[in-house]
């Protein structure tokens, strides 16, 4: 047993069950031994890989959709450019290089990362060296960097956010939790207590036994997203693997060393994520007095703003391009199943890509 499922099993034996958004959080980011905070997870040497580490051409989009917002804004000055996640630093690095075309627009910005993980922070921080705008870093999401024009970036941020799970029960709903036996095994075990007002209204035609899942960290994010940009303008492009509509299935899921894992197996030593219920971002940057486009395909988002003619140029010296866009761009890669979702304030022009 490792030191931090020991850990975890003496928490709950003194407290009680943990809901599963308190497991994931230790899991994910304790200090000591949690799996952002002792590793650089990217790559074919570790757990997995995402679309920035696949190929330049993903942060060069992000970043001109960046600046044709900001055009069709009336190039709004001063600008924030928060970057939530920012894993090895790749994807600003390459949005900063092609946002070169628009040199007003780099003039204007603060670029914010937010990263929870030291070590992540300082690849970072060697990667974006000789950028010639102002960086700045925090740990955490916070309000300070939401009172002026705000462009916000996060590629498989929101997945990594802690959700809740509830099944049904009955007529009703229990939240799923966390337990240990009495050798500190960890199993899921279902409160007693009822969690209806907890589930969101319109999710009763689940079948027994169905599974609701919710992020309250990740809708909350959200809509104060939504609300500076609504007040301020700019735009938020949020792209992850997830769903539009949510159905009852459970999409909590560990990955190891390019493979499956069991949740509970190996608390700090995989990756936890679940799948983004991208309607319920919607909702909340409604909420926030935002208007949200999408979600639509990586595919037919990164083709709208031009990717595959940026390959072409990048394949005549580099052949293995046309491999990197497939994987990119085709429905039966990441084309699909990965989407991008926006928020422009209300009465904002329609952002490319949609
Ligand atoms: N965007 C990068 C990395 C994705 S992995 C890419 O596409 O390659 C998720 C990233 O979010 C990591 O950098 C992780 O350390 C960070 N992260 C996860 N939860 C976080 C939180 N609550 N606050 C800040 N950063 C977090």
């Amino acid at each position: 047993m490792s030191a931090l499922e020991e850990r975890i099993a003496k928490l709950i034996a003194a407290n009680g069950p943990l809901s599963i958004a308190q497991f994931m959080t230790i899991a994910l980011h304790d200090p000591k031994d949690g799996y952002y905070a002792t590793r650089d997870p990217f790559g074919s040497g570790g757990d997995f890989t995402t679309a920035p580490e696949i190929s330049q051409m993903f942060g060069e989009m992000l970043g001109l959709w960046c600046v044709q917002v900001w055009h069709d804004q009336g190039k709004p000055a001063p600008v924030n450019l928060v970057e939530l996640g920012p894993g090895r630093g790749t994807l600003m690095a390459d949005a900063l290089r092609a946002m070169r075309v628009a040199p007003e627009f780099l003039a204007a910005l603060d670029v914010v990362l937010v990263e929870a993980s030291p070590v992540l922070r300082d690849i970072q921080q060697a990667k974006l060296a000789d950028c010639s705008v102002r960086l700045d870093w925090t740990d955490r999401f916070d309000a300070s960097r939401l009172d002026r024009t705000l462009f916000l970036l996060a590629n498989e941020f929101f997945d990594a956010l802690p959700i809740r799970q509830f099944v049904r029960v009955g007529a009703g709903w229990r939240e799923r939790m966390v337990t240990a036996d009495a050798n500190g095994r960890l199993s899921f075990v279902l409160s007693p207590v009822t969690a209806d007002a907890l589930v969101p209204a319109g999710r009763n035609a689940a079948p027994q036994g169905g599974v609701v899942e919710t992020s309250p960290a990740a809708t909350a994010m959200t809509e104060e997203i939504s609300s500076a940009i609504a007040k301020h303008g700019g735009g938020a492009l949020i792209v992850d693997y997830g769903y539009d509509a949510p159905g009852f299935g459970e999409t909590l899921q560990a990955v190891e060393s390019h493979s499956f894992a069991e949740v509970l197996a190996d608390p700090g030593e995989s990756d936890l994520s679940a799948h983004v219920d991208f309607s319920a971002l919607a909702n909340a940057a409604r909420r926030g007095g935002a208007v949200p486009f999408g979600p639509t395909g990586q595919g037919p988002f990164l083709l709208d703003l031009g990717v595959a003619t940026r390959a072409e140029r990048l394949m005549q010296a580099d052949p293995s391009v046309a491999a990197a866009l497939d994987r990119l761009v085709n429905p039966q890669q990441m084309g699909s199943l990965f989407k991008a979702l926006a928020i422009v304030a209300d009465g904002a022009s329609k952002p490319p890509g949609f």
